[in-house]
């Protein structure tokens, strides 16, 4: 037998074509999230419906309640619109509740209007007829133990005893895709979450210096997109080596401009690979202030590197905010175990925390950037990463 699951999304400032593409994306990426459980999704008024084997509900919800743009959740209870066959729901799942908790209230929400109970008037029904048959229950509408939410829609009614809280947002694909350049720390991982939950498919770019850094640092990187998938779906990981460009830069530049330096390569690396894979900006983890290569000098010298648009979508947060975002979307322990990250290795003692952009310029000018580029394109490695099948 199909368990129902009843999905409520919000956004409720979108409008006319807008709120269709944003439906018909959700739900693409419904059915995307529940195909290996095979569940198959369906539009009702305002809502979307998955059925799935009851044997697969467990693994769908915990798949659905982290799929951007659902606002909430229920394992639903299905019945005809006759009073007879509400009655009998209610009663069967109250039954279920009622011996841990002894109040309760029921809570209507009408969109077919032509039903012909009122909302109130159908809780009224309804608890009722449970205190009929459970004498010991006791309707409390401010405190319940439980409450019976009924949905009344065209077709069909819809029982629940709860709400599971989705990520809300925006489904990722709908504004479009963006390149994550995703190191193996804590906060770009938060940032490309951020920007998939406001609409944007991502691909990520993770740079490593193998031999320097070793294969742990790509197999984070490996496993932070998974965790990424679980909003979102597939995600195409990009791996390029930086090693040769470190070692010019270390060879030819001054020690205290290094990092700057190198996060210029990676943007004009990032910007060519978003050029061939047609992907419209970049998100990076940048937060202002964090460290000398984010203060607003360093970042507006960095970001001339390329012409692309970048998002930073931490800019406004504290890390303690950061950190506790990590730990919310579970990659927090993925970024904190141990790895040899490429900026760290050929970290400059003091790095200038005002930059002036011909001085780096010039400096740029002994290396050979085409050189060098191409080079690092060819270490260009892509994994399709895919969400984990539990
Ligand atoms: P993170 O925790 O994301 O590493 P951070 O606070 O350590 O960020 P930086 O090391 O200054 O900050 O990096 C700033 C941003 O540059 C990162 O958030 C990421 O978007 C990008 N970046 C840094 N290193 C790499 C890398 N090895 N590969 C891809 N992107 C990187
Ligand atoms: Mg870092």
């Amino acid at each position: 037998m199909a368990a129902i699951i009843l999905i409520r999304y919000g956004e409720i400032a979108l409008k006319g074509k807008n709120r269709h593409q944003f439906e018909q994306q959700l739900q693409n990426n419904l059915q995307e999230a529940v195909k290996e459980y095979l569940g198959t999704v369906e539009k009702i008024q305002g809502r979307f419906l998955v059925q799935v084997p009851k044997e697969n509900l467990d693994f769908t919800l915990t798949r659905l309640r982290k799929v951007f743009g659902v606002v909430s959740l229920s394992s639903v209870k299905e019945t005809t619109l006759e009073l007879e066959a509400i009655k009998a729901a209610a009663l069967e799942m109250a039954g279920r509740v009622r011996a841990g908790e002894n109040t309760f209230r029921i809570e209507t929400r009408r969109s077919n209007k032509n039903f012909p109970y009122p909302s109130p008037e159908l809780n009224g029904i309804i608890g009722s007829y449970l205190l009929e048959h459970f004498p010991d229950l006791i309707v409390n509408l401010d405190h319940p133990g439980f409450t019976l939410s009924i949905e009344i829609s065209s077709e069909k009614a819809y029982l629940y005893l709860e709400r599971i809280k989705g990520p809300g947002g925006l489904p990722a694909g709908i504004s479009g895709k963006a390149l994550l350049l995703l190191s193996g720390g804590i906060d770009s991982p938060v940032a490309g979450w951020l920007a998939m939950k406001r609409g944007l498919a991502l691909e990520s770019l993770h740079f490593h210096s193998f031999p320097f850094t070793s294969q742990r640092s790509q197999q984070k990187a490996i496993d932070l997109c998974r965790k990424l998938t679980e909003g979102a779906g597939n995600i195409c990981l990009h791996m390029i080596n930086l090693a040769e460009i470190q070692k010019e830069i270390k060879a030819k530049c001054p020690e205290d401009l290094g990092i700057i330096l190198l996060r210029r390569m990676m943007l004009c690396l990032a910007e060519k690979l978003s050029a061939e894979r047609a992907l419209k900006a970049l998100v990076t983890g940048e937060s202002l202030g964090q460290v000398a290569s984010q203060t607003l000098e360093s970042i507006a010298v960095t970001e001339k590197a390329t012409d692309m648009l970048i998002l930073r979508p931490l800019l406004g947060m504290d890390k303690k905010e950061i950190i506790d975002r990590a730990v919310q979307i579970e990659t927090y322990d993925i970024s904190i175990r141990p790895y040899e990250d490429c900026c760290t290795l050929f970290l400059p003692r003091s790095p200038v925390t005002k930059p002036k952009l011909e001085a780096v310029v010039n400096q740029e000018r002994k290396l050979d950037l085409h050189e060098l580029t191409s080079k690092a394109l060819k270490s260009l490695e892509t994994v399709v990463v895919k969400r984990q099948v539990t």
